[in-house]
Protein backbone atom coordinates (compact mmCIF):
# COMPACT_ATOMS: atom_id res chain seq x y z
CA UNK A 1 0.00 0.00 0.00
CA UNK A 2 0.76 3.55 -0.65
CA UNK A 3 1.22 5.50 1.87
CA UNK A 4 0.01 8.98 2.07
CA UNK A 5 2.63 11.57 3.65
CA UNK A 6 0.39 13.61 6.01
CA UNK A 7 2.06 14.16 9.32
CA UNK A 8 5.06 15.44 11.07
CA UNK A 9 6.40 11.81 12.11
CA UNK A 10 6.23 10.62 8.82
CA UNK A 11 8.19 13.44 7.67
CA UNK A 12 10.88 12.92 10.23
CA UNK A 13 10.78 8.78 9.54
CA UNK A 14 11.64 9.70 5.86
CA UNK A 15 14.46 12.19 6.64
CA UNK A 16 15.44 9.63 9.09
CA UNK A 17 15.42 6.56 6.37
CA UNK A 18 17.20 8.40 3.39
CA UNK A 19 20.40 9.96 2.37
CA UNK A 20 19.52 10.46 -0.98
CA UNK A 21 16.34 12.46 -2.54
CA UNK A 22 15.98 11.96 -6.12
CA UNK A 23 13.70 14.64 -7.58
CA UNK A 24 11.96 14.54 -10.90
CA UNK A 25 11.75 18.61 -11.98
CA UNK A 26 9.04 19.33 -14.02
CA UNK A 27 5.86 18.72 -11.87
CA UNK A 28 7.17 17.97 -8.70
CA UNK A 29 9.86 21.39 -8.19
CA UNK A 30 8.05 23.48 -10.49
CA UNK A 31 5.08 23.15 -13.73
CA UNK A 32 6.65 25.05 -16.55
CA UNK A 33 8.02 28.37 -15.54
CA UNK A 34 5.90 28.62 -12.09
CA UNK A 35 8.27 26.77 -9.11
CA UNK A 36 5.29 25.62 -6.85
CA UNK A 37 4.94 26.28 -3.58
CA UNK A 38 6.81 25.56 -0.60
CA UNK A 39 9.62 23.77 -3.06
CA UNK A 40 12.83 26.13 -2.11
CA UNK A 41 12.01 25.53 1.53
CA UNK A 42 11.96 21.87 1.12
CA UNK A 43 14.86 21.88 -0.77
CA UNK A 44 16.55 23.88 2.24
CA UNK A 45 15.26 21.61 4.85
CA UNK A 46 16.90 18.48 3.22
CA UNK A 47 20.10 20.49 2.64
CA UNK A 48 20.45 21.39 6.52
CA UNK A 49 19.59 17.96 7.38
CA UNK A 50 23.00 17.11 5.37
CA UNK A 51 21.06 15.42 2.68
CA UNK A 52 22.65 14.83 -1.06
CA UNK A 53 20.34 16.10 -3.87
CA UNK A 54 19.95 15.11 -7.32
CA UNK A 55 18.00 16.42 -10.34
CA UNK A 56 16.78 14.04 -12.59
CA UNK A 57 14.36 15.29 -15.67
CA UNK A 58 13.45 13.77 -18.90
CA UNK A 59 12.86 17.11 -21.20
CA UNK A 60 15.82 16.76 -23.94
CA UNK A 61 15.27 20.21 -24.90
CA UNK A 62 17.47 22.03 -22.28
CA UNK A 63 20.91 21.05 -21.57
CA UNK A 64 22.61 20.73 -17.84
CA UNK A 65 23.96 24.36 -18.00
CA UNK A 66 20.08 25.47 -19.23
CA UNK A 67 18.75 24.25 -16.45
CA UNK A 68 21.29 25.74 -13.72
CA UNK A 69 20.27 29.22 -15.39
CA UNK A 70 16.58 27.75 -14.54
CA UNK A 71 17.25 26.78 -11.12
CA UNK A 72 18.71 30.44 -10.39
CA UNK A 73 15.66 32.15 -11.82
CA UNK A 74 13.32 30.57 -10.22
CA UNK A 75 15.52 31.08 -6.90
CA UNK A 76 16.69 27.97 -6.18
CA UNK A 77 20.44 28.67 -5.43
CA UNK A 78 23.65 26.86 -4.94
CA UNK A 79 22.71 23.64 -7.39
CA UNK A 80 25.54 22.41 -8.95
CA UNK A 81 26.26 20.69 -12.28
CA UNK A 82 27.01 17.65 -10.85
CA UNK A 83 23.45 17.53 -9.53
CA UNK A 84 21.74 17.76 -12.52
CA UNK A 85 21.03 15.23 -14.63
CA UNK A 86 19.00 15.34 -17.98
CA UNK A 87 17.75 13.05 -20.83
CA UNK A 88 20.27 15.03 -23.30
CA UNK A 89 23.37 14.75 -21.41
CA UNK A 90 22.68 11.51 -20.78
CA UNK A 91 22.17 10.42 -24.42
CA UNK A 92 25.52 12.17 -25.28
CA UNK A 93 27.09 10.26 -22.75
CA UNK A 94 25.85 7.06 -24.00
CA UNK A 95 27.35 8.44 -27.40
CA UNK A 96 30.22 8.70 -26.06
CA UNK A 97 30.86 5.88 -23.31
CA UNK A 98 28.75 2.92 -24.17
CA UNK A 99 28.91 3.66 -28.13
CA UNK A 100 32.53 5.18 -28.51
CA UNK A 101 31.36 7.16 -31.24
CA UNK A 102 34.48 8.09 -33.09
CA UNK A 103 34.86 11.94 -32.80
CA UNK A 104 35.02 12.11 -36.33
CA UNK A 105 31.48 11.03 -36.80
CA UNK A 106 28.75 13.44 -36.64
CA UNK A 107 25.39 13.21 -34.56
CA UNK A 108 22.06 13.73 -36.74
CA UNK A 109 19.55 15.44 -33.89
CA UNK A 110 15.81 15.12 -34.02
CA UNK A 111 15.57 17.61 -31.29
CA UNK A 112 16.49 20.95 -29.74
CA UNK A 113 19.73 22.61 -28.21
CA UNK A 114 19.81 20.87 -25.13
CA UNK A 115 20.92 17.82 -27.00
CA UNK A 116 23.35 19.54 -29.36
CA UNK A 117 24.82 20.94 -26.00
CA UNK A 118 25.56 18.03 -24.64
CA UNK A 119 27.11 16.76 -27.70
CA UNK A 120 29.35 20.06 -28.19
CA UNK A 121 30.71 19.10 -24.45
CA UNK A 122 31.91 15.84 -25.21
CA UNK A 123 33.43 17.25 -28.38
CA UNK A 124 31.02 15.80 -31.26
CA UNK A 125 29.02 17.46 -33.97
CA UNK A 126 26.11 17.76 -34.68
CA UNK A 127 23.49 18.28 -37.71
CA UNK A 128 19.93 18.91 -37.91
CA UNK A 129 18.45 19.98 -34.79
CA UNK A 130 18.29 23.65 -33.71
CA UNK A 131 19.56 24.47 -37.85
CA UNK A 132 17.42 26.97 -38.97
CA UNK A 133 17.56 25.62 -42.33
CA UNK A 134 15.41 22.71 -41.05
CA UNK A 135 12.60 24.94 -40.40
CA UNK A 136 11.50 25.24 -44.09
CA UNK A 137 8.79 23.85 -46.22
CA UNK A 138 8.92 20.44 -47.40
CA UNK A 139 10.79 19.98 -50.59
CA UNK A 140 11.21 16.48 -52.49
CA UNK A 141 14.11 17.75 -53.72
CA UNK A 142 15.64 19.28 -50.93
CA UNK A 143 19.73 17.84 -50.64
CA UNK A 144 19.67 15.98 -47.84
CA UNK A 145 17.07 13.74 -48.08
CA UNK A 146 18.89 13.01 -51.64
CA UNK A 147 22.59 13.01 -50.09
CA UNK A 148 22.75 11.99 -46.65
CA UNK A 149 25.77 12.43 -45.05
CA UNK A 150 28.18 9.74 -44.64
CA UNK A 151 30.45 11.19 -42.08
CA UNK A 152 26.80 10.45 -40.03
CA UNK A 153 27.34 8.03 -37.47
CA UNK A 154 24.51 8.04 -35.11
CA UNK A 155 20.63 9.21 -34.80
CA UNK A 156 19.48 11.14 -31.53
CA UNK A 157 15.70 11.40 -31.35
CA UNK A 158 13.84 13.54 -28.78
CA UNK A 159 12.12 16.70 -28.53
CA UNK A 160 11.64 19.58 -31.15
CA UNK A 161 8.35 21.93 -31.07
CA UNK A 162 10.07 22.93 -34.46
CA UNK A 163 9.19 19.44 -35.96
CA UNK A 164 8.23 19.40 -39.65
CA UNK A 165 7.63 16.75 -42.74
CA UNK A 166 11.58 17.50 -43.90
CA UNK A 167 13.24 16.84 -40.55
CA UNK A 168 11.22 13.95 -40.10
CA UNK A 169 12.16 12.34 -43.66
CA UNK A 170 15.40 13.01 -43.17
CA UNK A 171 15.69 11.13 -39.80
CA UNK A 172 13.62 8.18 -41.65
CA UNK A 173 16.38 8.28 -44.03
CA UNK A 174 19.22 7.73 -41.54
CA UNK A 175 17.29 5.56 -40.13
CA UNK A 176 17.27 3.40 -42.86
CA UNK A 177 20.37 3.60 -44.19
CA UNK A 178 22.85 1.07 -44.66
CA UNK A 179 20.34 -1.40 -43.81
CA UNK A 180 19.55 0.56 -41.07
CA UNK A 181 22.47 -0.28 -39.07
CA UNK A 182 22.81 3.98 -37.57
CA UNK A 183 22.89 3.86 -34.35
CA UNK A 184 19.10 5.01 -33.03
CA UNK A 185 19.09 6.89 -29.84
CA UNK A 186 15.94 7.90 -27.80
CA UNK A 187 16.14 10.68 -25.39
CA UNK A 188 12.98 9.55 -23.53
CA UNK A 189 9.46 8.20 -24.06
CA UNK A 190 7.13 10.68 -22.13
CA UNK A 191 4.20 10.73 -24.59
CA UNK A 192 3.23 13.79 -23.46
CA UNK A 193 4.12 16.29 -20.62
CA UNK A 194 1.82 18.92 -19.20
CA UNK A 195 2.11 22.47 -19.85
CA UNK A 196 -0.25 25.42 -18.46
CA UNK A 197 -3.00 22.86 -17.34
CA UNK A 198 -2.77 21.03 -20.92
CA UNK A 199 -1.05 18.01 -21.86
CA UNK A 200 1.25 18.63 -24.96
CA UNK A 201 2.95 15.90 -27.23
CA UNK A 202 6.21 14.69 -25.86
CA UNK A 203 9.55 13.73 -26.96
CA UNK A 204 7.89 9.78 -27.25
CA UNK A 205 5.07 10.58 -29.57
CA UNK A 206 7.41 12.10 -32.25
CA UNK A 207 10.02 9.14 -31.84
CA UNK A 208 6.83 6.65 -32.45
CA UNK A 209 6.52 8.47 -35.83
CA UNK A 210 9.64 7.66 -37.12
CA UNK A 211 9.90 4.72 -35.20
CA UNK A 212 6.74 3.33 -37.04
CA UNK A 213 7.79 4.51 -40.25
CA UNK A 214 11.29 2.93 -40.31
CA UNK A 215 10.07 -0.37 -38.33
CA UNK A 216 13.39 0.29 -36.03
CA UNK A 217 12.19 0.56 -31.97
CA UNK A 218 15.33 2.86 -30.46
CA UNK A 219 18.91 0.77 -29.50
CA UNK A 220 18.58 2.79 -26.35
CA UNK A 221 15.97 5.47 -24.37
CA UNK A 222 18.15 7.09 -22.59
CA UNK A 223 15.89 9.40 -19.77
CA UNK A 224 14.09 7.85 -17.26
CA UNK A 225 12.85 5.12 -16.20
CA UNK A 226 16.49 3.64 -18.25
CA UNK A 227 18.98 2.14 -15.36
CA UNK A 228 21.45 3.65 -17.66
CA UNK A 229 20.81 6.84 -16.57
CA UNK A 230 20.72 5.06 -12.80
CA UNK A 231 23.74 3.56 -13.26
CA UNK A 232 25.34 6.81 -13.99
CA UNK A 233 23.98 8.86 -10.84
CA UNK A 234 25.02 5.84 -8.72
CA UNK A 235 28.69 5.75 -10.26
CA UNK A 236 29.16 9.87 -9.49
CA UNK A 237 27.55 8.76 -5.89
CA UNK A 238 29.19 6.22 -4.43
CA UNK A 239 27.37 5.89 -1.29
CA UNK A 240 24.49 5.66 -3.34
CA UNK A 241 25.93 2.74 -5.28
CA UNK A 242 26.32 0.88 -1.86
CA UNK A 243 23.10 1.49 -0.76
CA UNK A 244 20.15 2.59 -2.45
CA UNK A 245 17.42 1.59 -0.09
CA UNK A 246 19.02 4.79 1.80
CA UNK A 247 17.54 6.88 -1.16
CA UNK A 248 14.24 7.93 -2.17
CA UNK A 249 13.32 8.82 -5.66
CA UNK A 250 10.42 11.52 -5.80
CA UNK A 251 8.41 12.59 -9.15
CA UNK A 252 5.18 12.76 -10.87
CA UNK A 253 4.89 10.33 -13.06
CA UNK A 254 4.42 6.65 -12.82
CA UNK A 255 5.85 4.88 -15.80
CA UNK A 256 8.96 6.81 -15.61
CA UNK A 257 10.01 8.19 -12.30
CA UNK A 258 8.40 5.81 -9.82
CA UNK A 259 9.57 2.67 -12.40
CA UNK A 260 12.82 4.17 -12.45
CA UNK A 261 13.61 4.27 -8.33
CA UNK A 262 12.09 1.35 -8.09
CA UNK A 263 14.29 -0.50 -10.65
CA UNK A 264 17.16 1.12 -9.19
CA UNK A 265 16.19 -0.44 -5.89
CA UNK A 266 14.95 3.22 -4.35
CA UNK A 267 11.78 3.31 -2.47
CA UNK A 268 9.46 6.14 -4.23
CA UNK A 269 7.68 8.99 -3.46
CA UNK A 270 4.71 10.13 -5.75
CA UNK A 271 3.37 13.78 -5.84
CA UNK A 272 -0.04 14.65 -7.04
CA UNK A 273 1.16 18.31 -8.38
CA UNK A 274 1.97 17.02 -12.43
CA UNK A 275 0.53 13.92 -14.26
CA UNK A 276 -1.12 11.05 -11.99
CA UNK A 277 -3.96 11.29 -9.45
CA UNK A 278 -4.99 8.92 -6.48
CA UNK A 279 -7.07 6.80 -9.06
CA UNK A 280 -3.90 6.48 -11.35
CA UNK A 281 -2.39 4.91 -8.33
CA UNK A 282 -4.78 2.27 -7.92
CA UNK A 283 -5.23 1.67 -11.50
CA UNK A 284 -1.08 1.14 -12.22
CA UNK A 285 0.39 -2.20 -11.06
CA UNK A 286 3.65 -0.01 -10.05
CA UNK A 287 3.08 0.96 -6.80
CA UNK A 288 5.13 3.98 -4.82
CA UNK A 289 6.45 3.56 -1.72
CA UNK A 290 4.78 7.13 -0.47
CA UNK A 291 2.73 9.50 -2.16
CA UNK A 292 2.25 13.23 -0.72
CA UNK A 293 -0.26 15.82 -2.37
CA UNK A 294 2.75 17.97 -3.09
CA UNK A 295 6.76 18.28 -2.30
CA UNK A 296 6.11 21.28 0.14
CA UNK A 297 4.11 19.74 2.73
CA UNK A 298 7.67 18.14 3.69
CA UNK A 299 8.29 21.41 4.69
CA UNK A 300 4.51 22.56 5.91
CA UNK A 301 4.13 19.26 8.13
CA UNK A 302 7.49 19.99 9.76
CA UNK A 303 6.33 23.34 10.68
N1 LIG B 1 10.06 16.65 -22.05
C1 LIG B 1 9.80 17.96 -22.25
C2 LIG B 1 9.99 18.54 -23.57
C3 LIG B 1 9.36 18.76 -21.23
O1 LIG B 1 9.12 20.07 -21.45
C4 LIG B 1 9.17 18.17 -19.97
C5 LIG B 1 8.70 19.00 -18.90
O2 LIG B 1 8.66 20.23 -18.99
C6 LIG B 1 9.45 16.81 -19.79
C7 LIG B 1 9.90 16.09 -20.84
C8 LIG B 1 9.34 16.14 -18.48
O3 LIG B 1 10.39 16.60 -17.67
P1 LIG B 1 10.60 16.02 -16.21
O4 LIG B 1 11.27 14.69 -16.33
O5 LIG B 1 11.45 17.06 -15.52
O6 LIG B 1 9.25 15.93 -15.61
CA1 LIG C 1 7.89 15.13 -14.17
Amino acid sequence: MTAHINSKEQVEAILDKYDYFLFDCDGVLWLGDHLLPWVVETLDLLKQRGKSIVFVTNNSTKSRNDYLKKFAKLGIDGIKKQEVFGSSYASANYIDKILKLPKEQKIWVLGEQGIEQELSELGYKTIGGSDPAYNIQFDENHPDLNQLDDSVGAVIAGLTTNVNYLKLSITLQYLLKNNKSLPFIATNIDSTFPMKGKLMIGAGSIIETVSFASGRQPDAICGKPNQSMMDSIKADNPPLQQSPARGLMIGDRLNTDMRFGLEGGLDTLLVLTGIESLQSIEQSNIKPTYYANKLGDFYQLTK
